[in-house]
């Protein structure tokens, strides 16, 4: 069944709660999407068609994600930073149809069309999306997601989070990602329930939105700024019943400090582009800090090598059906019995929790020895003067790679190695460590190593 069938109910509740006190109700959402259906088919797209876009968040985007649906065609969303020559990239990659640049003038120019009656039939294994990952820790790869893969994942969140009519959604995310797109909208579609809708993360609107919301979903640095806003206070966070986070690592001491702000636990998940959510800490039962939870019910994880610690492996029915145009790297990246390795390296615990220590890509070795960048990291973290620390390996002309550390915030580098080396055997302890005042992160708050690998690349040698 097409997803679209499955995710929107025409209703009158609403469905977006607007910045100036308006609303769109699920029923004009259905109307506003079927009529770019509409539009869409008569601009010739087919089913399988992609249908870029790069656009402001707005409802009538929402709308065209859903008509792009109901149209039997492929979403694929842009960054809105990309820069013309990256977009032109992705629209070589991927062929589009149609490539929109403006939703909300594209809706304007639907308003002349009659709404599509029904979806284009969709087979589960069709595919609904191409998601392009990020690109942290090289070139954007397009995730191929089908109609079944977006509504298995959606089900399992809606039911793990416990999703109800009554739930109000704070919806500050961007919609180029599965977090904001596919996490964040699904939830709240499938419950029928509203979303306090924000353009983009701004202190005073999401402090605001607090008030008459039940849920929220965010990155990291949605958490570290709203507790570095006096405003925030158990007081404001009381209308909640839930703060989800994730998209890249949530630090210990923000999971801590918000605890003892608001008296709430953050719910720490795991996702990516190649299978939407993975794992998370459960609804009810312990929160820790730390750990991205339990794998999803129907997600098969494992951690392969011989090692407790290594690379996740996931099999399940979200898992994508492969990176668009890219057979081999396709091929690589799962095993011979068809678990998609996911390039992030964990352990599982004894009761089944999953605690990610860094990717793949991101291990350090040093002399012939792993090094994980996350078990140096807490360590620097718990230092006096230190913010927050990442850790990376450059090249040194004896060891091959060294450990080197840049960090947010100030200190005496000698006595920080030296406090270092003696909890860490001396070929993890940093042999270097650079002070600054931010990291470089991309839109999703995902610190770019490969950046700073970059920039401190000619630290050694
Ligand atoms: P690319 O694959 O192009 O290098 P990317 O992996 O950053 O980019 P995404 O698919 O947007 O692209 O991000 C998924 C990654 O984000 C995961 O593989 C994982 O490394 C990280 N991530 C997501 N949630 C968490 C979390 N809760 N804790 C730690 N890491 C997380
Ligand atoms: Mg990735």
């Amino acid at each position: 069944m097409n997803l679209y069938d499955r995710l929107i109910t025409a209703s009158d509740r609403p469905c977006f709660l607007l910045e100036d006190g308006g609303q769109i109700t699920y029923a004009q959402l259905a109307e506003g999407a079927g009529r770019l259906a509409a539009l869409l088919i008569s601009k010739g797209v087919v089913p399988g068609d992609r249908v870029a876009v790069q656009t402001e968040k707005t409802p009538q985007a929402v709308m065209l994600y859903l008509a792009t649906l109901k149209a039997g065609a492929v979403f694929l969303p842009l960054n809105t930073a990309y820069t013309a020559s990256e977009v032109e990239y992705f629209l070589t990659d991927a062929e589009p149809r149609v490539f929109v640049q403006d939703a909300v003038a594209l809706a304007a120019e639907a308003a002349a069309h009659a709404p599509l009656a029904t979806p284009v039939p969709r087979a589960d294994d069709d595919l609904a999306s191409i998601i392009y990952t990020s690109g942290t820790t090289g070139r954007s790869k397009g995730a191929m997601l089908t109609h079944g893969a977006l509504y298995a994942n959606a089900t399992a969140l809606h039911e793990a989070w416990g999703f109800t009519p009554a739930d109000v959604l704070l919806h500050a995310l961007p919609i180029f990602h599965v977090h904001g797109l596919f996490v964040a909208l699904h939830c709240a579609f499938l419950s029928g329930a509203p979303m306090v809708w924000l353009a983009r993360y701004e202190d005073a609107l999401v402090l605001a939105g607090l008030a008459r919301s039940t849920v929220m979903m965010g990155v990291p640095t949605f958490y570290t700024r709203l507790l570095s806003n006096p405003g925030f206070t158990r007081t404001a966070a009381a209308h909640m019943r839930l703060f989800i986070c994730g998209s890249a690592p949530l630090l210990e001491s923000t999971f801590a400090e918000f605890e003892q702000r608001t008296g709430q636990r953050i719910l720490e998940r795991y996702g990516m582009s190649e299978a939407v959510i993975i794992t998370t800490n459960p609804l009810d039962g312990e929160r820790i800090a730390g750990s991205v939870g339990y794998p999803l019910p129907g997600v098969d994880l494992r951690i392969g090598g011989p090692e407790p610690t290594g690379v996740i492996e996931i099999k399940g029915p979200s898992v994508f059906s492969g990176y668009w145009r890219m057979p081999d790297k396709t091929a690589e990246d799962f095993t011979a019995d068809g678990y998609f390795m996911t390039g992030d390296v964990g352990r599982q615990d004894a009761d089944g929790r999953v605690w990610i220590s860094g990717r793949a890509k991101d291990l350090i070795i040093c002399g012939g020895y792993n090094v994980y960048p996350k078990e140096i990291e807490l360590i620097l973290d718990e230092l006096e003067g230190v913010t927050e620390s990442a850790v990376i390996g450059l090249p040194h002309p004896d060891f091959g790679e060294a450990v080197a550390a840049v960090v947010i915030g100030s200190g005496d580098e000698a006595a920080m190695i030296a406090t270092a080396r003696q909890k860490l055997a001396a070929f993890k302890a940093p042999k270097r460590i650079f002070f600054v005042d931010e990291l470089p992160r991309n839109a999703m708050g995902k610190v770019q190593k490969n950046l700073l690998r970059q920039q401190y690349a000619g630290t050694f040698s």
